[in-house]
């Protein structure tokens, strides 16, 4: 009889405790609702920095780090860090790009056929010069590949093949083929400007047709102490990106024709690398402005002595691209504000939920350091601001964990953790899944170099190990076939404004994606080890101090 009653509390308790769960859960899963209600609605019209629709989202943070007990770690006391912005608008009609060989000109059509968005630094560049093919443009003694042997690019435009050698490692390969990269090594051989030639392969990653969308969109960057734009090279006086169906005529009488370059760009042959014979001018206006927009950064203390002094990072990017121009669509009367609904209201939710379950656990031995910023979409610049102007030393960040576009349309049965294959992070990450019966998987789309692609690279250039943590293509049920899903949100909706509130978000699997995400927290903030590169990793050996 005791026996039974007994049995029958116990089953009431499990009962009670289960009940409590879900409860738990379904909180969770509103209030991830919630947040991303508030931050994708069109009243926000797509959070640009510098508009008052980010503005007001970045008060909602900061309101919210309060409400939920964090203090604030920004600049003077508060939660915002100002990050000082130029933004740089093209002035319609005024971009020009002209081939010449001897007499003859051909002027490509801007957006048809090449495409350059606002220039940083000049409010006007006027360029005329030779020309040389430097293959993909890469120089690394690590890969032993160096495109620049035996060319002479002093006083030249280089042009280029987007993308990189099919036999480099991804993330490595990722890092080599970035923009900034290929404009150094150019800079470094005296080059004065680049043509980007846009390949087939190129458009996996990123397909011709979207460019119109670019069109009356500002650039930014961030000004540094002497009043300039960090990362931009004097020496580049002109750059653009061409369409390979309009790029032919570069080559004319070339060694070899761009036929069959990008033949071998798609077999994975060696390019070469040649002189070219003719001209191109460059031309374009920009107006500038100097703007500010505010990374929001709050922190949880430690609790151990020894350790409160070290932080674990959180970032999600609190920005979007802002609205259309109504002369870049066809149907100007259509939607035109780009929610940014997965991308990235859902990573700033679950960052958001992430600290309020710190709150309510064990207080973590290191601080945890929650930082929402700014200018992610404009090439990761408030993460970038922030990685070089932290508010707390850049030596006592032992961790970044960032979280950007979490696809949380299906029950996810694996996570995908970018960088993980680098430092201690891959293990951590994988402890923290499958202790929710979750796989971690590797990086399945390699060709897109996700890797260099959002905040956390800001903080592996840092020499700071990092991951950036994404669900992945597996299905819990595995009745769900969730190829279709990632595929079709990244053709249909990635970067338009149909990324918003009418997507079927799954929050079972947003709050389920929130407590992996925190345990990640945990244990690296409980851990008396500091997460480390790998023995000899290429990211440690580049960038660690
Ligand atoms: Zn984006």
């Amino acid at each position: 009889m005791r026996n039974f009653i007994l049995a029958g509390c116990v089953l009431l308790l499990a009962a009670t405790t289960a009940r409590a769960e879900d409860e738990s859960d379904m909180l969770l899963q509103n209030r991830l609702q919630a947040h991303i209600d508030f931050l994708a609605d069109d009243l926000m019209r797509g959070r640009q920095p510098g508009s008052n629709g980010y503005n007001i989202a970045a008060n909602y943070v900061s309101s919210q780090f309060r409400q939920i007990g964090l203090l604030p770690a920004g600049v003077d006391g508060g939660y915002f860090q100002q990050v000082p912005l130029r933004q740089a608008f093209l002035e319609p009609g005024s971009a020009e790009l002209v081939l010449s060989h001897g007499t003859t000109t051909i002027p490509l059509v801007f957006v048809d056929q090449f495409f350059m968005g606002p220039d940083l630094g000049n409010t006007s560049s006027e360029l005329e010069a030779g020309l040389v093919f430097a293959g993909y443009g890469i120089e690394a003694a690590e890969l032993e590949h160096n495109d620049y042997v035996n060319l002479d690019a002093k006083g030249k435009v280089v042009v280029l093949i987007a993308g990189q050698p099919h036999d480099f490692p991804s993330e490595e390969g990722a890092h080599f083929s970035s923009t900034t990269e290929k404009t150094k090594a150019a800079v470094r051989h005296g080059a004065v400007g680049i043509l980007m030639i846009h390949t087939p392969r190129a458009s996996q990653r990123f397909q011709w047709d979207r460019v119109s969308s670019l069109v009356g969109a500002p650039s930014m960057g961030w000004i540094n102490g002497q009043g300039e734009v960090h990362g931009e090279f004097d020496q580049i006086q002109a750059g653009a990106m061409i369409r390979h169906t309009a790029a032919e005529p570069l080559f004319e009488n070339a060694p070899v024709d761009l036929k069959t370059l990008l033949e071998r760009d798609g077999n994975g042959e060696a390019l070469t690398t040649f002189d070219l014979e003719g001209k191109v001018s460059l031309r374009q206006r920009s107006t500038h402005e100097n703007i500010s927009s505010p990374n929001v950064v709050a922190v949880l203390p430690g609790s151990d002595p020894l350790l409160a002094n070290e932080y674990v990072v959180y970032t999600a990017h609190l920005d979007h691209i802002g609205e259309l121009h109504s002369d870049s669509v066809e149907q100007p009367e259509n939607d035109l504000i780009n929610n940014g609904a997965l991308d990235n209201a859902s990573g700033v939710s679950v960052m958001l939920e992430t600290a309020r379950l710190f709150t309510q656990g064990q207080p973590p031995r290191r601080s945890i350091l929650f930082v929402a910023v700014t200018g992610e979409e404009k090439g990761l610049v408030g993460s970038e601001y922030f990685a070089m102007n932290p508010t707390v030393p850049i030596d006592s960040i032992v961790s970044e964990v960032n979280l950007d576009m979490p696809l949380l349309l299906y029950e996810f049965g694996d996570v995908i953790a970018f960088g993980a294959e680098h430092s201690s992070l891959g293990d951590t990450v994988k402890e923290a899944a499958q202790s929710y019966a979750i796989e971690l998987s590797p990086d399945p789309f390699p060709e897109q170099n996700i890797f260099v692609r959002s905040d956390h690279y800001r903080f592996v250039q840092q020499g700071v190990p990092s991951v950036f943590l994404v669900t992945g293509l597996s299905s819990l049920d595995g009745s769900v076939d969730t190829q279709p899903i990632f595929e079709g949100f990244l053709h249909e909706h990635y970067h338009k404004p149909s990324d918003d509130l009418n997507l079927p978000i799954n929050y079972k699997a947003a709050a389920k994606f929130t407590r992996i995400n925190a345990k990640i927290g945990e244990l690296l903030a409980n851990d008396s080890n500091r997460p480390a590169w790998h023995e000899g990793d290429f990211f440690g050996r580049t960038f660690a101090k």
